[in-house]
């Protein structure tokens, strides 16, 4: 017989019709008649169903009455309504084949509430949790939302390199990848001499897939990428990963407004999606993790974006009647706790702060004819801050040369990038959208940890 997902049998009809489901058992209660409750959950929704397992079964006592939280379990029946509450359906089994059982003396996912920090050192057991159930569905429904978004758009999905040996703007952040003995390198006057590693040069693990991207907007009008990228930055923050996955668009004869105008809509598009598909784990999340989340999705959904300059923000911040721990003036670059005090205290809504200082933003950043900004912009939202990170690209050959030169970077690294200036250049424009930040946003989850299957960070990388 085939198997049916859970998430479809809740919301079957078929009354009376057999029907075979396999997963995990999240609870057993026995009952003096002389039959079980089994709770089954499978991973595809966050309700598992129930499950009435008679004491007549060959097997009831011999293996039905070992069978404890974890164990799992494959259950073929007949399809009833329940009587019960907070259920549709339930199943009156016929056969229950135990495939692993879980000795309740070992198994760590009891009943009992665990922090997600220890949850974190049992990485490989938390998806069986009801939270990390949701945050996957969540993450998932975020994932497929993107591609939808972006296909329906007809952008071109990309792939960019991990491996690169450009270093976008990653200075001193890069993780080197390398095949050469690290005990005993080849030395060449001293240092070590990379012309006898792999590639024949030093090489990284990318931070963006921006510049890639960039050569395809220039030949596909509109393409992005979605991929993961890796900062060796050592910020034990609960919003920054060592791998994380970034969305990055990039659009061809594009603008500042025209970048700011795709981000605001994707992040809605992404937030109306997700409300649609996952509206069972976002009200737990709701009840369990973050109060008025549901609220602040649902008026997310629809809302308009603060815009304002820099300028604008810094004068802001500079009246604010609070104190920062990092000070605020006209050329400093915004922390999270100016970014969050603007997104949450003074516009009470997401922000998109545009024209940014030149020196604090990358080279690749349009000049704006003021000749102090660049034409920049960051998307700030309440409890993450910085979601989105984006600019108009300077494509003016000269101007982007000088800017080069001016931050000292290699002139001769970037000659396939200055090469897009000079063949057909176009104004073009894009941004990368840090995807765990979202999921963050979504779910109310506090750390960015929680939200990714293996999280890596300063000091942690294992399973
Ligand atoms: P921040 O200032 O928050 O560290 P950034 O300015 O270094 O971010 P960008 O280079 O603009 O980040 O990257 C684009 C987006 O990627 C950011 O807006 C953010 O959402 C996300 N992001 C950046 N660094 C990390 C990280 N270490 N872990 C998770 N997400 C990140
Ligand atoms: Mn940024």
């Amino acid at each position: 017989m085939r198997r049916t997902l859970i998430k479809h049998v809740l919301v079957s009809d078929a009354i009376g019709e057999p029907v075979k489901v396999a997963g995990w058992v999240r609870t057993r209660r026995d009952s003096k008649g002389g039959f079980s409750f089994v709770e089954l959950n499978d991973g595809s929704s966050f309700s598992g169903l129930q499950v009435i397992v008679p004491g007549e079964l060959e097997n009831y006592e011999s293996e039905v009455l070992n069978v404890t939280i974890g164990s799992a379990v494959a259950i073929e029946g007949q399809l009833v309504e329940s009587p019960g509450k907070g259920q549709r359906v339930e199943v009156h089994a016929t056969k229950v084949t135990v495939f692993g059982l879980a000795d309740p003396d070992d198994y760590p996912l009891q009943k009992k509430r665990i922090s997600f920090e220890k949850l974190r050192d049992i990485a490989h057991l938390r998806p069986r949790t009801n939270t990390f159930g949701a945050v996957a569905r969540v993450r998932n429904a975020l994932a497929y939302a993107t591609h939808k978004f972006y296909q329906e758009r007809d952008f071109l999905y990309v792939h960019a390199p991990m491996i690169t040996s450009s270093d976008a703007e990653g200075a001193g952040e890069m993780f080197r990848v390398t095949t050469l003995d690290p005990a005993a390198p080849p030395r060449l006057d001293g240092a070590v001499d990379y012309a006898q590693d792999f590639f024949g040069k030093p090489t990284f693990l990318t931070v963006s897939g921006q510049l890639s991207a960039e050569t395809y907007a220039s030949a596909m009008d509109r393409v992005y990428t979605f991929g993961p990228t890796f900062r060796a930055e050592n910020s034990n923050t609960r919003r920054h990963l060592a791998e994380f996955w970034m969305i990055e668009p990039e659009v061809a004869f594009a603008d500042l407004s025209d970048n700011a105008d795709l981000a605001e809509e994707y992040i809605r598009y992404m937030f109306q999606f997700v409300l649609e598909q996952c509206p069972e784990d976002l009200a737990f999340f709701d009840k369990w993790v973050q109060e008025g989340l549901l609220d602040r999705l649902n008026a997310l959904a629809t809302s308009e974006f603060r815009r304002i300059t820099y300028g604008e923000a810094i004068q802001a911040l500079e009246q604010a009647d609070t104190s920062f721990e990092f000070p605020v003036h006209w050329g400093a670059d915004l922390q999270s706790e100016h970014e969050r005090y603007l997104t949450e205290v003074v516009f009470a809504q997401p922000v998109i702060v545009v024209d940014y200082p030149k020196d604090i933003k990358a080279f690749y950043m349009r000049r704006n004819d003021d000749g102090k900004t660049v034409a920049a912009m960051d998307v700030l939202l309440p409890g993450v801050g910085e979601i989105v990170g984006g600019s108009q690209r300077e494509e003016r050959h000269d101007v982007l040369l000088e800017s080069i030169r001016e931050k000292g970077l290699p002139e001769e690294e970037y000659w396939w990038y200055l090469d897009l200036r000079r063949f057909g250049t176009v104004p073009h424009a894009g941004f990368g959208l840090g995807f765990g930040r979202m999921v963050q946003f979504t779910t109310g989850m506090q750390n960015i940890r929680d939200v990714i299957p293996f999280p890596r960070t300063p000091n942690s990388a294992d399973f």
